[in-house]
């Protein structure tokens, strides 16, 4: 039986994009290939408040479960769901325990119209091959839509491409990529981080959508140049714009610019929800 390793797995209201207000189920898997320690920051700077957070928790294991770490207000807002030093908050579930979890968290113990979210992370780096294990379990048979929140950089490989091919291609059912491609400001390579044919070849399988998290007038044209090269390789889905901000004092400072930038552009505005209901607190 597959096992994947398992950051949070929780119960909440999609805050992004395309299913925005859905209720839905979040299923974090742990690693990524990124840091993107460069949201917040002055560009050219990286943020410390995960490094610094990681150094304590290595010292005197201070934290013993996800709830209990602090939130950071720059750089990744999912940084214990990567950083090797929280890999002990993040077991190792069997795809019968993840499906029995979710089951108890759902309202009815059963899907009715919540939507799954597979997300990291990077939820597509190396657990491809444990999905759809724990797709086929019978008691995923109602699920109707899924989610991957992607950064846009892993290849899918032939066999799970074609899993999902299948899987979409049932009666009712919806694959939905979003992929926050990474801009500069996220402090990652462009060439490491854009990559137009990957997502291309999403949408042979499923919908796709591109999701830019801006601050600044300089991200909205990195945005539109990304655009641009996504274009060029034949993506053909919707493009949002997002506000920067896993704490409300960060996230209230742009999220109405950035939703004029979006309307003043042609393109979708997806808030984050989650921040103004929530605090983006860990399971929301
Ligand atoms: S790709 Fe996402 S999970 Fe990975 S470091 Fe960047 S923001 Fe965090």
């Amino acid at each position: 039986m597959s096992k994947i390793k398992i950051a949070e797995l929780f119960y909440s209201i999609q805050g992004e994009g395309r299913y925005m207000g859905v209720p839905s189920v979040f299923l974090r898997t742990f690693g990524c290939n990124f840091k993107c320690a460069g949201f917040g920051m002055p560009r050219g700077e990286v943020s410390h408040e995960a490094t610094d957070i990681a150094a304590t928790h290595t010292m005197i294991e201070s934290f013993q479960k996800y709830e209990e770490l602090p939130l950071v207000s720059t750089g990744c807002d999912s940084y214990a769901s990567w950083m090797p030093e929280f890999k002990d908050l993040s077991p190792m579930l069997t795809s019968e325990a993840i499906v029995d979890r979710i089951m108890e968290i759902i309202p009815f113990n059963e899907w009715k119209d919540e939507h799954l979210v597979i997300t990291g992370g990077e939820p597509l780096l190396g657990w491809q091959r444990a999905y759809p294990d724990l797709l086929n379990n019978s008691k995923m048979r109602d699920l109707k839509e899924i989610t991957f929140e992607t950064n846009g950089t892993q290849k899918l490989t032939p066999e799970f491409k074609e899993y999902l091919r299948k899987w979409n291609s049932e009666v009712g059912k919806e694959l939905t990529f979003s992929v926050s491609a990474k801009l500069p400001c996220s402090g990652e390579a462009w060439e490491e981080a854009i990559k137009p044919e990957i997502v291309a070849e999403y949408e042979e399988v499923g919908t796709a959508y591109l999701k830019f998290v801006i601050a600044t007038e300089q991200d909205f044209k990195d945005a539109q140049q990304a655009v641009s090269e996504f274009r060029g390789a034949g993506f053909k889905g919707h493009v949002y714009l997002m506000p920067v901000g896993g704490v409300e004092s960060v996230y209230a400072l742009n999220n109405k610019a950035v939703a004029i930038m979006a309307m003043n552009a042609g393109l979708r505005y997806s808030d984050r929800l989650q921040v103004p209901l929530f605090k983006n607190e860990w399971g929301t």
